[in-house]
């Protein structure tokens, strides 16, 4: 029976992150014998969705999150330099997400790594003698059954986004197995799907404007975002688009599919010009490119003025009919409910010795790097609080 000081289920952000941090500050310990980890995940290998993070490029933090600058000592002790870009968005200096998760796995080798294995079950063991109890963490590797046992659990196996990339949200099974509440998941970061009186989104497929959107409840706006508007085949995409989605949830016992009805997003294609500017034109054509144009154009062509409808190009107004689905979402909205975890250690309130981090909690931010953020962070508080509580 391999028993180990601390298991860490799920090797992405956060886990990484943790046992990056755990064995370092064991190593300034210095005496005596080190604490043995073992990392468990999924995947063949670590830090899977990192590579695909940024486009490629790992947003890894923001200027505006005020645990930024552990972060950065944190990359730069392993080796990771960062820039920071117009919109204050850190990213590895090569411009490479795969360097990012390298040398987060060069961080961890001291750990065992066990792959493809799929945690199944974590429980805890008390036995009925008084003396100290452990976990038991059951999965599968290929289809032979493991078990491992461990002083000090870490749960940070993300939330659902991006279940391509290994999180299907087998997390919040465990964590309620283990009696701590959920609260409601949905997928966000993520396109939204759209409607709009004259229009065949499919025909505006690829084009992409700047421009500034407002999500709108019964009317009255609730967010707002500026930036570059990606049309598909059904909808709006973009990272402008995508922070509205946080926004667009259901009230308590609503179906989200009535909910989605009181929300509509409004359009300003212009925002650096004004009606009156606009009000000169005969078309939208060189403001928007041809095809986004003919949409406003055509409509104006169709009113008594025959000009383009320029005051619709800065108050276009959308019906929400959509939110694109887990797999084309960058986050989850929801999870372990917060009130349960020590905030300063990262340890249930619960169930000692267990701790989570990253995704798999009810923390979420917008595009720009607060996710990750709140995995690096986490799991770095985790890894302290682990070591304070003396392994
Ligand atoms: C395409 C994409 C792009 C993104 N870009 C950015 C960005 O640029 N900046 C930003 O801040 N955020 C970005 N995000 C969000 C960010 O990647 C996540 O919030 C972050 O990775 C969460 O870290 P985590 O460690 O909690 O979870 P993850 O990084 O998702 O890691 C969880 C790990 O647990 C493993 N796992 C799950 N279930 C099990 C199981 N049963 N047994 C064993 N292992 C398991 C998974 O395989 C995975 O490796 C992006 C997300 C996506 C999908």
């Amino acid at each position: 029976m391999m028993k180990y000081d601390l298991v860490i289920a799920g090797g992405g952000a956060a886990g990484l992150a943790a046992a990056a941090s755990f064995i370092e500050e064991q190593k300034k310990k210095g005496a005596g014998e080190s604490a043995s980890v073992c990392i468990l995940e999924k995947n063949e290998y670590p830090g899977r969705k990192i590579n695909a993070t940024g486009g490629g490029r790992c947003n890894l933090t923001n200027k505006a999150c005020p645990g930024k600058e552990e972060t950065l000592d944190f990359f730069r002790n392993i080796g990771i330099e960062t820039w920071q870009d117009s919109e204050g968005r850190y990213y590895p200096y090569t411009n490479k997400a795969s360097d990012v998760s390298k040398a987060l796995i060069d961080a961890v080798s001291g750990a065992d790594i066990k792959c493809g294995f799929t945690v199944k079950v974590i429980s805890r063991i008390q036995p009925d003698d008084g003396s100290e109890g452990c976990f038991m963490i059951t999965g599968m590797q290929g289809s032979a059954m493991e078990m491992v046992f461990a002083d000090k659990v870490l749960i940070a196996m993300g939330g659902k986004a991006g279940p391509q990339f290994g999180t299907t949200g087998d997390g919040y099974t465990i964590a309620r197995t283990l009696g701590h509440t959920v609260t409601r998941v949905f997928p966000i970061l993520t396109g939204i799907e759209c409607r709009a009186e004259g229009v065949d989104f499919a025909s505006l497929k690829g084009i992409r404007a700047k421009g500034t959107v407002i999500l709108t409840k019964d009317g009255a706006p609730i967010v707002r975002d500026t930036g570059e508007i990606q049309f598909t085949e059904d909808g709006v995409s973009g990272i402008c688009v995508f922070n509205l989605t946080p926004h667009i949830k259901a009230d308590k016992r609503e179906r989200f599919e009535d909910a989605l009805k009181r929300f509509k997003i409004v359009v300003d294609l212009a925002p650096d010009f004004t009606e009156e500017q606009l009000a000169s034109r005969e078309s939208a054509f060189g403001i928007l490119t041809e095809k986004l144009a003919a949409v406003f154009d055509r409509v104006g062509a169709d009113s008594e003025s025959g000009a383009a409808d320029t005051a619709r190009i800065k108050h276009w107004e959308l019906d929400i009919t959509g939110i694109k689905g887990w797999r084309d979402a960058q986050a989850t909205f929801g999870g372990v409910a917060l009130d349960e975890i020590n905030m300063d250690t990262m340890e249930s309130r619960l169930v000692p010795g267990l701790y989570f981090a990253g995704e798999i909690i009810d923390a979420q931010g917008p595009c720009g790097g607060f996710n990750l953020q709140n995995a690096w962070e986490t799991g770095i508080k985790a890894a302290r609080g682990i070591i304070d509580g003396e392994i």
